[in-house]
């Protein structure tokens, strides 16, 4: 029996001590296993507030370089807790701000209100932009599963071209979970990662995705709007963000100065702050991927700006998986390792 096996026949569910017990079987040393006791009490504070299907335990891991080690394994529910998911598309283009999202472009959150649906041919100097009815102002919009389906994949469905693509959380099979397998200890933060298993997950428990494919959108007339939060539903990962807005203002507090409450975990392993410090200011000296060491010098990211389809561009070290199946093995070198 492998030892990812024997955790996973012991899928403890208890306090943080019984971990201490699985990392001694897993990692060489007493001081690494204390090590990863505190790093999953932390873990397990920072997600207090979240639905967690399963707490945390320790799986072996091959992570994005190829490198094997130990990492945290915590799986949620596809829920948001707190915020109720939309609106997405506005139904009428006499709608007002509050009957729709958000969208993103070059760096600008613009609400998607109904005046917007209504010059999109002139917001993107292309008059092949129809998205509503000239006549009656309804809008188009995938008011179905199978319109969902069809249209929120990268091919779109040319039958959903000029189409205000939204996709609801009820679409979802129930007892829908995503698992985040991420490393205990980030390796050291020097390399350019993709953030092909997402940016990392919120201390709500909602996935924080890499950039969302706008030119795929773009390219077949269609918008697939964010609610207010900076998210909007897929029905691989459900609700996920693009954009960390105001939000995300309820994480914990961390240990970092001046830098207010943490909003996530990279899939790095790495804390994700705010896009500004506590003080409103920009976080100096941050790296490409919007890393930085800090005063304590520990590293961390910051948020991207709400309107530049980036929470994280790149990371800094090899990341981990996401997975649909709790109970699958993390293999993040695998072409497709999850959703
Ligand atoms: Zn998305
Ligand atoms: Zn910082």
């Amino acid at each position: 029996m492998s030892k990812v096996q024997m955790f996973r026949r012991f899928r403890f569910r208890g306090p943080a001590k019984y971990f201490a017990v699985l990392a001694l079987a897993c990692l060489p040393s007493g001081a690494a296993s204390q090590n990863v006791d505190a790093r999953l009490e932390t873990v397990m504070q920072f997600f207090a507030g979240a639905t967690v299907v399963s707490s945390p335990t320790v799986v072996e891991c091959k992570l994005s370089g190829g490198t094997e080690t130990a990492c945290f394994s915590i799986t949620f529910t596809d829920d948001p807790e707190g915020d109720t998911p939309g609106p997405w598309c506005p139904r009428n283009v006499d709608d007002g701000a509050d009957a729709g999202g958000i969208w993103l472009q070059d760096g600008v959150v613009h609400d998607v209100d109904g005046a917007f649906i209504e010059r999109l041919a002139e917001f993107y100097g292309d008059t092949n932009w129809q998205l509503h009815d000239p006549e009656t102002g309804a809008v188009r919009f995938t008011g179905t599963l199978e319109a969902c389906e069809a249209a929120a994949r990268p091919n779109v469905d040319p039958a959903y071209q000029n189409h205000c693509v939204e996709c609801l959380p009820e679409y979802m099979p129930d007892g829908a979970s995503v698992t985040y397998v991420i490393p205990i200890d980030p390796g050291e933060p020097d390399q350019l990662s993709p953030t092909r298993t997402g940016s990392g997950v919120a201390y709500n428990g909602v996935r924080l995705d890499g950039p969302a494919p706008v030119d795929a959108i773009l390219g077949a007339y269609t918008i697939a709007p964010f609610d207010d939060c900076g998210g909007h539903v897929n029905l691989h990962v459900g609700y996920h963000y693009h954009a960390v807005t105001e939000c995300l203002n309820n994480g914990p507090e961390a240990d970092v100065p001046e830098h207010g409450p943490q909003i996530g975990i990279a899939m790095d392993g790495y804390p994700i702050f705010k896009h500004l410090m506590a003080d409103g200011l920009v976080p100096a000296e941050l790296d490409q991927c919007n890393g930085h060491l800090g005063e304590d010098g520990t590293y961390h990211y910051h948020a991207g700006a709400a309107g530049s389809n980036a929470i994280l561009g790149c990371l800094r070290a090899e990341t981990g998986c996401t997975l649909n199946d709790p109970d699958a093995p993390c293999d993040a070198t695998a072409r497709r390792p999850g959703p």
